[in-house]
């Protein structure tokens, strides 16, 4: 059984709490955030997200601590009206679901049809859920992925079968190249932090999509 336990503060200084659980899963640093829940309580009550046949509610998400995780959990499957499909479906919490679909809608389809003149049908993901640290890393903080607060795209997927791949397009013929920095640059424009192959080697094949709150507004973006 996966039990979550507590280091002290006298390990980690007054910060955060070091905390792990299943023997197997990387231990991370947290603390209390209570703008989360709030943030999220507002969203639901808004109205602005409901669901669809592409978009269901999750009683539950799992995790080892009660840091992880959302009160009312999403997996979004599609986005667009159900033209895109989104695979696998990704876990998300209700403020992130808004700005999937205008991402989506503004900048991922039109770029799709004047890059390649043929309708975007899916998008990759790489990851959204998961109670770990960021990047991983040991005793690193917990990760917006950990409150479900985040999304990894690795591919986009054409109506015409053809894949533009984040790991080979980046780079890749011009292209691909100006297509990815065009979603790219539009995903600066709905999210709070955007990593991809610039950022670090952590994300050399995928776009790193969150609303983490940054600087003193919160509402920082960070750009990479
Ligand atoms: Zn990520």
């Amino acid at each position: 059984m996966c039990v979550s336990r507590l280091l002290t503060s006298a390990l980690v200084g007054l910060a955060g709490l070091l905390l792990w659980g299943c023997s197997t899963g990387p231990t991370y640093t947290a603390q209390p955030e209570p703008w989360r829940a709030q943030e999220e309580r507002t969203c639901l009550v808004s109205g602005h997200v409901r669901e669809q046949p592409w978009l269901h509610t999750r009683s539950t998400l799992g995790g080892n601590s009660s840091y992880c995780g959302a009160m009312q959990p999403f997996e979004m499957a599609g986005a667009a009206d159900g033209r895109v499909h989104m695979r696998p479906a990704a876990l998300l919490r209700c403020n992130m679901i808004p700005s999937v679909e205008r991402w989506i809608r503004q900048y991922v389809e039109p770029e799709a049809r004047r890059h390649y003149g043929v309708p975007l049908a899916e998008l990759k993901v790489a990851a959204s859920y998961a109670c770990r640290p960021r990047n991983n890393q040991w005793g690193g903080k917990l990760s917006e992925h950990g409150h479900a607060n985040a999304l990894d795209i690795s591919a986009f997927i054409l109506a015409d079968g053809r894949t533009i791949t984040v790991k080979q397009g980046w780079w890749g013929e011009p292209r691909d190249r100006s297509f990815l920095r065009a979603v790219h640059a539009g995903a600066c424009r709905e999210f709070t932090t955007i990593l991809g192959p610039l950022a670090d080697a952590f994300h050399r094949d995928h776009f790193h999509l969150d609303l983490a709150r940054h600087g003193r507004s919160g509402r920082e973006v960070v750009c990479w």
